[in-house]
């Protein structure tokens, strides 16, 4: 086996970008992106040792590089009130995302019910290195950092102000390396805690998610009024547990009424990303830790259709004005 084989074949033999050979001499060039200053020297040193038990190579020269990564694009997933489904969505959304091609990561900031780690099944306690903490790899394949890593079941509902935004701003700046996208799933409603956390972590837009009931959609107006004023662009309203599709006749019916949400979106002059109806087995699929979003069938397109247009309305806000 060549040197370069055996170099691809072992653990970091991912980050491998050359090998030569001149001699008894290996040069190896090798791609350290995403690793802290303090790691480097151990890639180096795992390398060189690995190129020297190859025979008839008896000096190895490690050059590494790093591809300056650029900070991935934040979308903020709010709601005027809790129960609305937004973390559902916005976990689906992250899967579609992904789906789409984007490295995708999920900051669950949601300290009044943190249920990213269900739903996209990670619930392991994040480490940390250089002070930051390490996105943990979820089942659905979303990166995540949340809340609910961080403390008992029911213990963040406890933080109050700066501490709270202390806490979050530590899953913000955890190292999202390698990610072209991150979802963050805000805690519900419109108090300190959200405009503190959107000053500071100044997402490049929001997704509003609401229900059809009048009183979801007066709080849905205060959400985006949050927005308004922290300069974060509103990317779209989704309107979700819209109409319901009996599983046994198939007959849609409208408990809450249809229209109010597309209605309020025109008013308020935001765009309506679309609808998500009431469905079992969005719900079931999702509260297991299996987000239809990644399936095929109706959820699946529904949530595609959803990140294309969010992605769509992201450009058209990123675009100059002119
Ligand atoms: P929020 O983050 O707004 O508090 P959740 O995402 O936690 O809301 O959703 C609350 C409950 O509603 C969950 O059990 C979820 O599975 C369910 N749910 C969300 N969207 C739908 C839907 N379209 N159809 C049926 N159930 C839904």
């Amino acid at each position: 086996m060549s040197l370069e084989d055996a170099l691809r074949a072992a653990p970091d033999g991912a980050r491998l970008r050359a090998v030569r050979v001149a001699g008894t001499t290996a040069t190896i060039l090798a791609d350290a992106s995403g690793l802290a200053a303090d790691e480097r020297p151990a890639l180096e040193a795992r390398l060189k040792a690995a190129a020297l038990g190859h025979e008839g190579v008896t000096e190895v020269r490690v050059a590494l590089t790093a591809t300056k990564a650029s900070a991935p694009v934040m979308i903020a997933v709010g709601s005027g009130k809790g129960g609305v489904g937004k973390s559902t969505v916005a976990a689906n959304l992250a899967v579609a995302f992904a789906r789409l091609g984007k490295r995708v990561g999920m900051i669950d900031a949601d300290i009044y019910g943190p249920s990213q780690p269900t739903l996209l099944g990670g619930h392991t306690k994040p480490e940390a290195a250089e002070k930051q903490l390490l996105p943990v790899a979820t089942d659905a394949g979303i990166d995540l950092l949340s809340v609910g890593q961080l403390v008992r079941p029911g213990h963040a509902l406890a933080w109050r102000g700066p501490m709270a935004s202390g806490a979050l701003m530590q899953l913000v700046e955890g190292r999202w390396t390698g990610h072209d996208l991150l979802v963050i799933d805000l805690p519900p409603g419109t108090g300190d805690v959200q405009l503190s956390l959107i000053q500071k972590a100044k997402p490049a837009g929001a997704v509003i998610v609401s229900t059809p009931q009048d009183l979801s959609l007066i709080d849905a107006v205060r959400a985006i009024d949050l927005f308004r004023k922290t300069e974060v662009p509103v990317l779209g309203l989704i309107e979700n547990m819209a109409g319901y599709a009996c599983p046994h006749c198939g007959q849609a019916s409208d408990p809450f009424g249809q229209g109010g949400a597309e209605a309020a979106a025109r008013s308020l002059d935001v765009p309506f990303l679309g609808r998500l109806p009431l469905s079992a087995s969005l719900r079931e699929e999702s509260d297991a830790g299996r987000p239809p979003a990644a399936g095929e069938g109706p959820a699946a397109d529904a949530f595609l259709g959803l990140a294309g247009a969010i992605l769509a309305s992201l450009e058209t806000a990123a675009a100059p004005a002119g």
